[in-house]
């Protein structure tokens, strides 16, 4: 039997090879990477369709990690427990050039054959039905781009579609929450103005605008400004798990009624109730947020965004090949077919389309 497709709204396969080495550590992807969440075999074992893949800037060396904490991601996201203040925020050369590399590298995965770039919905689709890894290129922090957009508008041009203003690290455009557990995303002022400028841009150049790390009033902001479907692309129920990075109810309700998307994270930190990133979590703490989700929301609003290769998820996934047993998973709650296909594909789709230009 063959793994139920998925289409994920998130994974730092592309932080994780910057870190290893940059463009010419793609090949680990079709190598294997041992203890890696993401590569060839293991996406096609899992069923991994395609998603989001992110372009992630590591925290600035200039200005000293905190101490004792590696640019890893998944440590980044661990690092508030012990309470650090929010990373410093990263100079524009800095983080322009590991943009690039990154965006070199997923290129080099693309001309290899590895995956194909998309740009619009209807190329997801048609990539990932014939059999290849459809990628729809996300940056997770908005540090490289000038305020001027020739950035923004040379890195469309290279196929950027997604585009989250911060990363939980102020940028010029706006204000991140931090990984607070319990906390809430609600920490002070939202967009600056650049921020807001910027939200219209994307919305011109139809580039979605992720809410995913932004705190409450940028949240709001974007809601206010943007004529897009609001989408979150990896977070999870603050009810459920009152970690900074969830979002509440009222949250939740607005991005359903645009129209928009919110994907699943399985980082266990945004999952289980206890607010710990530990892989010793049971898969059913990812169905407990679904299920709240579809509840909240409606069917049509709910997809997964994993953080693959960016957090710890529960040990039965354990990887991207993990997947079939999240859709076994969801069959034993009585997920009927339908629901289960818009989960792992078709609620991404239908967003997409109304957000991309085709
Ligand atoms: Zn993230």
């Amino acid at each position: 039997m063959t793994a139920t497709p998925i289409f994920d709204g998130h994974n730092d396969l592309l932080a994780r090879l910057y870190l290893a080495g940059g463009v010419k550590a793609a090949g680990q992807f079709r190598a294997g990477r041992p203890g890696g969440h993401l590569d060839a075999a293991k996406a096609k074992t899992g069923g991994f369709a395609g998603g989001f893949f992110a372009i992630w800037v590591p925290n600035s060396q200039r200005g000293g990690t905190p101490a004792g904490k590696s640019n890893d991601p998944a440590d980044a996201m661990e690092a508030p427990r012990y309470d650090l203040p929010l990373p410093a925020e990263v100079p524009q050369s800095e983080a322009l050039h590991a943009a690039l590399v990154q965006l070199n590298t997923l290129q080099a995965l693309h001309d290899e054959g590895s995956l194909t770039i998309c740009t619009t919905a209807q190329a997801l689709e048609d990539t990932m039905a014939a059999g290849k890894i459809a990628a729809l290129m996300h940056i997770e922090g908005a540090e490289a781009i000038d305020p001027d957009f020739a950035v923004l508008d040379d890195l469309y041009a290279k196929g950027l579609r997604s585009l989250g203003p911060v990363w939980s690290r102020p940028t010029r455009y706006g204000h991140g929450v931090p990984f607070r557990f319990p906390g809430s995303p609600d920490i002070g002022p939202g967009l600056t103005e650049d921020g807001k400028r910027l939200v219209a841009r994307c919305n011109a150049l139809n580039i979605m605008v992720d809410l995913s790390h932004l705190n409450e009033a940028g949240f709001w902001d974007v809601a206010k400004l943007s004529d897009a479907p609001l989408v979150a692309t990896h977070s999870n129920a603050h009810a459920l798990c009152p970690h900074a990075r969830n979002l509440t109810d009222k949250q939740l309700d607005a991005v359903a009624e645009t129209g928009g998307v919110v994907g699943v994270n399985f980082a266990t930190a945004f999952l289980r109730t206890d607010g710990r990133m530990v892989s010793d979590t049971p898969i059913t703490a990812i169905l407990d947020h679904i299920d709240y989700l579809v509840a909240r929301m409606g069917e049509d609003h709910v997809a997964l965004g994993s953080d693959f290769d960016g957090a710890v998820v529960p040990a039965e996934m354990q990887d991207v090949a993990g997947l079939p047993a999240l859709t076994k998973a969801m069959q034993a709650r009585g997920y009927g077919d339908a629901l289960i296909t818009k989960i792992c594909t078709g609620n991404w789709m239908s967003v997409l389309r109304k957000t991309l230009s085709s």
